[in-house]
């Protein structure tokens, strides 16, 4: 089928989740060792597709496919982890809090396994931490995203690096999506959307509301300079990329030049050998979507008990400027959730999010978007994905009950009962 007719027939939603007879090379198995016949195109079907291979977007797959979902996730780069590891940011947390853990399931068995495997140490968690950072998991980012990407394998997910969606419309039993990459044009039809993007790419391609500031808080460039790096046993140094904005590829481009561009400047104020960079700049806001629940500052400094929540979440309200940042701990004893509604699109179907872009005001958000939380929220989110599409229904019709029966025979920490 031409290119022009699949838009049309997608956009007229007249197309049926019957992928194989899209186009020529059909792309079934679960990892194949080769692309499609001849000109690149391939065709894939899933129940669910996770967008974003990130933090949350790791989780939220191997949790879909545990949960027996044909799952496939797509990664526009190389390696798993995001920002905890394309990033640098291999530091997550928080796990724990008030002297008991709140966050667990796979994203702990994920940071836990790379730390053992690793030699590592896990800080003390019966201690009162003093600063909350020294509750974060120091994790070898190398290590942690090839686990990452062999408990995926393990699972059935089928790994697509290299491509983003071009394009996604509606079809009878969910969606069409066409993703691009180097030498390859594929159409994938699932019938569940995950988001883990990051910065809701896949909500604003379909044109649903995103939340976002004139001024975002700056990104970083993680390196190391002097001596040796040695991952997971310590953090990077970080320089500040003011305006750092991940929305579209000319403002990661920016962001990637002024970040290398003020090591530079930094290196020839103070000589030092630069040893380690990351490849890119990591970036703490952009978009979140407008949720059905929109967290609020109160609602998270309060530690509301949602009634709909999937999981826990811990940090202190860290807001980053052009000055710096003031983390502002949460009152004794306050633990705030995440509701499922806070992960669906207000008024839509058959698409959810996860991570940093969850429905949130900006107060809120500097506190949920740590890693642990949307390592939860990513399970979550892979769990209401794979039933709705078991089920035939949306993310918000699954009844909690089995979305939490799900995530605690995962392993998770689920509030409620
Ligand atoms: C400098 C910095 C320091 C931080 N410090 C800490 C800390 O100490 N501890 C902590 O817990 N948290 C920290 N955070 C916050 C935390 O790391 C992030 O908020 C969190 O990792 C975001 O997870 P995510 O899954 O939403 O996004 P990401 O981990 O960024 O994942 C998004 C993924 O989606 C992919 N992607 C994006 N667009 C597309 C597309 N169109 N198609 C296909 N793939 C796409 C990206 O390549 C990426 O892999 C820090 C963040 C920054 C930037």
């Amino acid at each position: 089928m031409a290119r022009r007719q699949f838009l049309r027939q997608s956009a007229a939603g007249a197309a049926v989740i019957a992928s194989s007879e899209l186009v020529s090379g059909s792309d079934s198995s679960p990892q194949p060792r080769a692309a499609g016949k001849g000109d690149g195109n391939i065709s894939t079907d899933a129940d669910v597709l996770v967008v974003g291979g990130g933090t949350a977007g790791t989780i939220a797959a191997i949790q879909s496919a545990r949960a027996g979902a044909k799952t496939v996730l797509l990664e526009r780069n190389g390696q798993l982890g995001g920002t905890t590891t394309v990033g640098g940011v291999a530091f997550p947390g928080l796990f724990h809090a008030w002297g008991k853990q709140i966050i667990a399931g796979i994203g702990w068995e994920l940071v836990s396994e790379s730390v053992a495997m690793d030699g590592g140490k896990l800080p003390d968690f019966t201690k009162p931490p003093g600063a909350h950072w020294r509750h974060q998991v120091q994790v070898n980012q190398f290590l942690y995203s090839i686990l990452a990407e062999e408990k995926c394998l393990k699972a059935g997910v089928k790994i697509v690096y290299y491509e983003f969606p071009l394009s996604i419309a509606k079809a009878t039993g969910g969606w069409l999506v066409e993703s691009v990459g180097p030498g390859t044009r594929r159409k994938i039809a699932c019938k569940q959307l995950v988001d883990c993007t990051g910065g809701a790419d896949v909500v604003g391609m379909l044109d649903m509301p995103r939340l976002r500031e004139k001024e975002t808080q700056p990104g970083s460039m993680l390196f190391k300079c002097g001596g040796s790096y040695s991952p997971g046993r310590e953090q990077l140094r970080a320089v500040y990329v003011h305006g750092a904005d991940s929305s579209n590829s000319i403002t990661r481009t920016q962001a990637n030049l002024d970040g290398r561009k003020s090591l530079l400047a930094r290196l020839r104020k103070k000589p030092a050998r630069l040893i380690h960079m990351q490849s890119e700049a990591a970036f703490r806001e952009s978009y979140r979507i407008v949720g059905e629940t929109i967290i609020t500052h109160k609602d998270y400094v309060s530690g509301r008990p949602f009634k709909d929540a999937v999981c826990y979440a811990f940090y202190p309200v860290d807001l980053h400027t052009r000055s710096g940042v003031r983390p502002k701990q949460l009152g004794k004893g306050v633990l705030p959730t995440i509701p499922l509604g806070a992960l669906v699109p207000k008024n839509s179907r058959n698409i959810i999010v996860a991570g940093r872009c969850v429905s949130s005001d900006r107060l809120a958000n500097s506190g949920l978007r740590v890693q642990a939380p949307c390592m939860a929220m990513g399970q979550a989110a892979g769990a209401a994905a794979a039933l709705a599409s078991q089920q035939k229904t949306t993310p918000l019709d699954v009844s909690l009950k089995d979305i939490r029966g799900l995530l605690r025979r995962n392993g998770a920490i689920v509030p409620g009962a």
